[in-house]
């Protein structure tokens, strides 16, 4: 039990009177690369926000790093990227290491920020404005400024959004290099199913409640998509 980054135990969220996570148990260990799937307001980002301490659950446990959340201070260890974390305003003049040392959490890094860089292989593009690049190379910079505090869990949500197939590609490489190379635990939330069952070593479906959790070939396998997406969802299985 010793390396469990992430627990939850039987947590539950509503807005009002809208029920949005019910009894979700939730076991992430180190190293292990997991994908949350789920149909559109099935709770994921919802539970991702109560992984992240931004909302505390209505009831239920949550532990990161083994500490229970309200005594978890060591926030350096996860790095996030949020959703939409490429939208931002386009005419801000600001250059690709810019961006990457906000990621530094106290001082500015300059090895670090390098490192990073290189890591999503965007260091000579250091002195680019971020709104010249594409929105896959964007996605890259937001991984490294994620980097930069050098987490040990890296969270992303919805992270490949409007992203076309090659970034998609190259940005899943990032991943798994980042997860089995430099032993980062990841957490990606998606809704792109098709994608994510061929990247992640685990996969955790929610639809309000905990659906399924496993190997994602099971998850296909079996008639879990079309519980949750209804009849006719083709599938594509690529075969890595
Ligand atoms: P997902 O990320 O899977 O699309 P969300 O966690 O964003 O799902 O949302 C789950 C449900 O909660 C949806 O029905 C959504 O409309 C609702 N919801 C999300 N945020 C709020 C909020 N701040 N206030 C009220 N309802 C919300």
């Amino acid at each position: 039990m010793n390396d469990l980054i992430i627990q939850l135990k039987k947590v539950n969220y509503r807005y009002n009177d809208l029920r949005v996570l019910e009894d979700i148990d939730l076991e992430v260990e180190k190293k292990e690369f997991l994908g949350i799937i789920g149909p559109n307001g099935s709770g994921k980002t919802t539970l991702l926000k109560i992984i992240l301490g931004l909302i505390p659950p209505e009831n239920g446990e949550v532990f990161l790093f083994q500490k229970p959340i309200s005594k978890f201070k060591d926030w350096q260890k996860i790095g996030y990227v949020p959703q939409k974390a490429t939208q931002f305003d386009k005419n801000f003049p600001i250059t690709v290491e810019e961006v990457v040392s906000l990621g530094c959490l106290h001082t500015v890094d300059h090895k670090k920020i390098e490192n990073a860089l290189s890591i999503v292989e965007m260091g000579k593009f250091r002195k680019r404005r971020i709104s010249d690049l594409s929105g896959g190379q964007q996605q890259r910079v937001f991984i490294a400024k994620a980097l930069c505090s050098s987490p040990e869990l890296l969270v992303l949500d919805e992270p490949t959004v409007g992203i076309d197939s090659n970034s998609q590609e190259k940005f899943y490489d990032i991943l798994s290099h980042l997860n089995k190379d430099h032993s980062i635990t990841i957490l990606l939330v998606s809704h792109d199913i098709d994608v994510v069952v061929n990247e992640v070593g685990k996969l955790v479906c929610i639809n309000k409640k905990l659906v399924y959790e496993g190997q994602p070939k099971e998850f296909i396998k079996k008639d879990y998509l079309e519980k949750l997406y209804g009849k006719g969802r083709k599938f594509i299985i690529h075969g890595h």
